[in-house]
């Protein structure tokens, strides 16, 4: 068995897996090893990774945290977990304005995709990013930072532009949260109802498992003290607050959950998902999301909901969340502002495939972009066009590394045509 992501449902193929424990090992391996990958915490599902020759992993490389000497800035290793750099944050009462639910990802890896939380005013995680320091094709080390004209190819990077090392983020003051969960929510009829709940609070996330038009749950995220959402009442949109703590996938134990119904710090409380449990090693799970422009979002669920039995046989549970319009030109959010479709799906590949070819040209009514990391069945190059910029992107790309040392297949179609 070769190296695989964590949900198990791809083989990078790759022929050998380095593993630097120096920067200076890691450029002289760039420049002797032929075509090469990086691969980061593995948590994508589809063949952005791959490739047949070598995959590195910058997982061995010293961790330090620096913070910037006026307290607004904090450069991180690349390859750290997003939970073990928002401790170190934390501890010094810094913190990140946006989180994935998942903390065990790494930072350059899921910038790299576009991750991205939940909230009408909060951007993914690339857009808290100033800097990148990375070893690029010709075995330098480089700095991209946000006033270069490069830049906003830089962050959000499929893994086109070399092997990040080093990330420096934007930091703001530590914050608390509090995070409530309300049970079995009505939103409806779909209109501008559904933008309107996103707007509830810092953070809002809509979980729907397609069985009714009733969302199964909504977890919403305050900043305490009042950032000015209302404060936490004993129903909301017709649903009560849970009366236990609650798993996003209906019946699955909380185990492992982001404590519910409580005020806590920033990082313990805007992901779902807690670091100190860690998700099973093999994944039990697909996923896909789809970004779509905000004021389009309503005719989009809409649309999901008419073929409810496709979808749902397979679902695990689906969640509807808001993005802040992005810069970085490879970003699903860039230059709109947009609401995501995630379907956490049952690790059936045929079945989701087939899911995804009914859903896929539905969204794409929608001009909707799939999450680079997730799963989807659209041909690569295709859903390149729906980048704006994907020629600047290209041109970068060709520039930092014309030999195509970090390009795999999927990568050479998203720049193909564009080149
Ligand atoms: C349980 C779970 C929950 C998730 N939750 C969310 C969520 O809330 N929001 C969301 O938007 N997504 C979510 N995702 C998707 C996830 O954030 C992305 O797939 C992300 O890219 C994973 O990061 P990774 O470190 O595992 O990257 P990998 O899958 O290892 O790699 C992804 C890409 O990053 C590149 N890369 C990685 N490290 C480096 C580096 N150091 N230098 C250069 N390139 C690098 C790789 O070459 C590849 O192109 C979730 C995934 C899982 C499994």
């Amino acid at each position: 068995m070769g190296e695989q992501n964590w949900a198990g449902n791809v083989d990078y193929g790759a022929a050998r897996l380095l593993r630097p424990t120096s920067v200076e090992q890691l450029q002289d391996m760039v420049r002797h090893a032929g075509r090469v990958r990086v691969v980061g915490s593995r948590h994508s599902f589809n063949e952005l990774v791959s490739t047949p020759d070598t995959l590195i992993s910058l997982a061995e490389l010293p961790f330090d945290i620096e913070v910037g000497a006026d307290g607004r800035t904090a450069t991180v290793p690349g390859a750290a977990t997003y939970g073990a750099v928002t401790a170190a944050l934390h501890a010094h009462g810094l913190a990140l304005p946006a989180l994935a639910s998942l903390p065990h990802i790494s930072v350059a890896g899921a910038c790299a995709t576009g991750t991205h939380g939940s909230g009408d005013g909060v951007k993914g995680l690339a857009s808290a990013v100033t800097a990148v320091e990375f070893v690029q094709a010709d075995g330098a080390l480089e700095t991209l930072r946000r006033n270069d004209p490069e830049f906003a190819a830089a962050v959000v990077n499929l893994g086109a532009i070399g092997a990040v090392v080093r990330v420096t983020f934007d930091v703001v003051p530590a914050f608390d949260i509090r995070q409530d969960v309300y049970d079995d929510v009505q939103i409806g009829p779909y209109g501008d109802e559904l933008l309107d709940a996103l707007g509830q609070a810092y953070s809002v996330s809509l979980f729907s498992d397609f069985g009714s038009d009733r969302f199964t749950m909504a977890w919403l995220k305050r900043k305490v003290p009042s950032d000015g959402f209302a404060a936490p009442s004993p129903t909301w949109r017709g649903g009560p607050l849970a009366d236990g703590a609650r798993h996003p996938v209906p019946g699955q134990p909380p185990l492992g959950t982001t404590r519910q119904s409580t005020v806590g710090p920033w990082h313990e409380r805007l992901p779902h998902f807690r670091l100190d449990v860690p998700p099973s090693s093999a994944g039990n799970e697909l996923q896909s999301e789809f970004l779509v422009p905000r004021g389009q979002a309503p005719a989009a669920w809409r649309a999901l909901l008419q073929v409810r039995e496709v979808i749902a046989p397979l679902l695990q549970i689906s969640e509807v969340r808001s993005i802040a319009g992005e810069e970085q030109w490879l970003s699903p959010a860039y230059a709109r502002d947009s609401v995501g479709f995630h379907f956490t799906w049952v690790p059936d590949v045929v079945g989701v495939d087939l899911a995804l070819t009914v859903l896929e040209p539905l969204l794409a009514q929608f001009d909707a972009r799939p999450h680079w990391g997730k799963v989807f069945v659209t041909p690569v190059r295709e859903v390149a066009h729906r980048y704006p910029r994907i020629a600047d992107f290209a041109a970068v790309v060709h520039r930092r590394d014309p030999e195509g040392r970090f390009r795999n297949r999927f990568v050479e179609q998203v720049i193909g045509s564009h080149a």
